[in-house]
């Protein structure tokens, strides 16, 4: 049987479902929904879509998992923890987690250019082995001082998202508007010289402009689609992918049904009343592909499990295991095999090259 190629997801909360959602990932997503049946206190519960075992069902053997925890200010929309403090601890449990997760021998954190060749080496010879990942920061109220950073980067972490909802303590993020300010650009400068990508996600207008005009390394975004088919702050303007194709950077795909279609409102709308499959997907990734002329910028970014489940998803979508569909249906809508190939993993690879050197 011809093997389903490898599938680098740009996003997955793999360490905050863990610990926040309180999921053993190492279960099957079929168990991880029956332990919540019945349970209220988030609207995803028992809705979940990501799992080990599903990751190497569909193949997906890599991915950038995150760490993330917010500082808010009592006045922010959406809430978080009360002091930067706080969110270093979450982010402490958060990569114990994976840390032990390494250990154990059921992901991989890939550090360096050798661990991701060993890695992909390794990859297709073993079904059961390690599902390698690379750190992300999303949102980084966390880094209380720059020695936290330099404590992160130590243990792994490479691409930093610096907002994430509202108001951050180095940007303004989706939701909000406002400018990096010297704290941000201070943070960039020290991103720059410990050779981090910069993860433009969730970066306001001002925050993003701001940020791509004094960051000189690698930029990507790991979770955004078109502003063009879904007109909402969260998404990118044609403007904003076009000075991202000029920084060679790589654009990953959600799946969060409201990024995709238009007109989505959470709690009513749901994927039996609403069209919202991966046809929507391959949409946003056609749109930057058509700006690109090539298909050398898009990537799959998920973000599935992002406080988010089936409810609020592709309705052809039940697992993580399901996006190796998207084989076909590029075909189908005329991509070929190469371009299938950098969409499902050559475009991230050149991008975390160029990190993990
Ligand atoms: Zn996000």
């Amino acid at each position: 049987m011809k093997q389903q190629p490898l599938i680098i997801d740009g996003h997955l909360d793999l360490s905050m479902n863990a610990m926040e959602w309180n999921r053993d990932l190492r279960q099957p997503v079929a168990r991880i929904r029956e332990l919540e049946r019945g349970m209220t206190d988030k609207p995803d519960r028992g809705n979940s879509t990501v799992a080990f075992p599903e990751m190497r069902a569909g193949n997906v053997g890599l991915c950038f998992g995150t760490l993330i925890a917010r500082y808010a200010k009592p006045t922010h929309p959406l809430g978080g923890w009360r002091s930067p403090e706080q969110a270093w601890g979450m982010v402490q449990a958060q990569l114990a987690w994976y840390e032990e997760m390494d250990r154990q021998g059921a992901l991989r954190m890939i550090k360096n250019e050798p661990d991701l060749n060993d890695h992909l080496g390794l990859h297709g010879q073993e079904d059961s082995g390690p599902i390698g990942f690379l750190l992300s920061l999303e949102g980084a109220d966390s880094i209380v001082t720059f020695d936290h950073l330099h404590q992160l980067q130590a243990r792994g972490l490479r691409a930093i998202g610096p907002a994430h909802y509202g108001p951050g303590t180095y940007a303004f993020g989706t939701n909000s508007e406002g400018g990096i300010g010297d704290k941000g650009k201070q943070l960039l400068k020290e991103m720059e010289s410990l050779g981090m990508a910069l993860d433009v996600t969730h970066l306001c207008d001002t925050s993003f402009w701001e940020a791509m005009a004094c960051f000189r390394g690698v930029v990507w975004a790991s979770h955004s689609n078109c502003r063009a088919l879904v007109n909402h702050n969260r998404q990118f303007s044609d403007e904003q992918l076009k000075a991202l194709l000029e920084r060679d950077a790589v654009i990953g795909m959600p799946l969060d049904a409201w990024m995709m279609v238009p007109g989505w409102i959470r709690g009513k709308s749901h994927p039996s009343n609403t069209v919202v499959t991966l046809q929507q997907m391959i949409d946003h990734m056609d749109h930057i592909c058509q700006l690109a002329g090539n298909a050398n910028h898009v990537a799959i970014g998920t973000d599935l499990d992002g406080g988010f489940g089936t409810e609020q998803g592709p309705s052809d979508l039940d697992t993580i295991a399901d996006l190796q569909k998207l084989t076909g249906l590029l075909a189908e809508r005329g991509y070929s095999a190469t371009e299938v190939d950098a969409i499902f993993h050559g475009n991230w690879l050149r991008k975390m090259r160029e990190v993990l050197q």
